[in-house]
């Protein structure tokens, strides 16, 4: 009867081990594409400012946000919106190396981070993915379409030091990538 108590103690301690990774999981990724979400991102651009700093360890920050996406939904209709998402999450994600890091930054934005210091490195990357989404049509299980992204690229320490500063350098890019006409960096 010892061993048995000693043994249910033990399993109450792997199931809460269990459910505790899993409420983690939850927190801190995106339930419709499986990607990093807001928060895992903040941590994640924290450390690597911390140690861009520490460590001269830079690293550039890429947003990418799709172009007339919500025309897309207004045609198609907002399911068939997701399963596009979920699609264009998928294609960042094979395009990427595994470390890299990428997040579903709000609806339809997604920040990859590169720790890579060489800016034209970074610059082709972005470029290629851009291309990808150009040249693939990306299969929403609805509609077959061609979609198209804008991207703003701002690297560290010259975009920022700090995690704000960085993803506002980001993000006046990306503005500027739509402005001048979509479908660029
Ligand atoms: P732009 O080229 O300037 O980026 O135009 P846009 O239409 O892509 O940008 P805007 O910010 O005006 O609209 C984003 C749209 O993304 C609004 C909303 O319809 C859509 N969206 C955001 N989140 C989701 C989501 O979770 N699912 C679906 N289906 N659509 C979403
Ligand atoms: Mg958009
Ligand atoms: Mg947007």
């Amino acid at each position: 009867s010892f061993l048995e108590s000693i043994g249910g103690m033990l399993g109450v301690a792997v199931s809460n081990s269990l459910l505790y990774e899993e409420t983690r999981r939850l927190a801190l990724h995106d339930p419709l594409t499986g990607l990093a979400n807001k928060r895992l991102l903040d941590i994640e651009l924290n450390r690597n400012s911390v140690l861009a700093r520490r460590c001269g360890r830079p690293f550039s920050c890429v947003m990418l946000d799709i172009d007339h996406f919500k025309a897309y939904n207004d045609r198609f209709g907002h399911v068939a919106g997701d399963q596009m998402l979920q699609s264009v999450a998928r294609v960042i994600r094979i395009s990427i190396r595994e470390s890299d890091f990428v997040a579903r930054y709000g609806g339809e934005e997604f920040i990859i981070l590169l720790p890579r210091a060489e800016a034209e490195g970074v610059l082709r990357k972005a470029e290629a993915l851009r291309q990808r989404f150009e040249r693939e049509v990306i299969s929403s299980g609805f509609e077959n379409l061609q979609i198209t992204v804008s991207i703003g690229l701002a690297h560290y320490p010259q975009g920022g030091t700090t995690a704000e500063t960085l993803i506002s350098s980001t993000d006046k890019a990306l503005y500027r990538a739509k402005e001048t006409g979509r479908n660029r960096i």
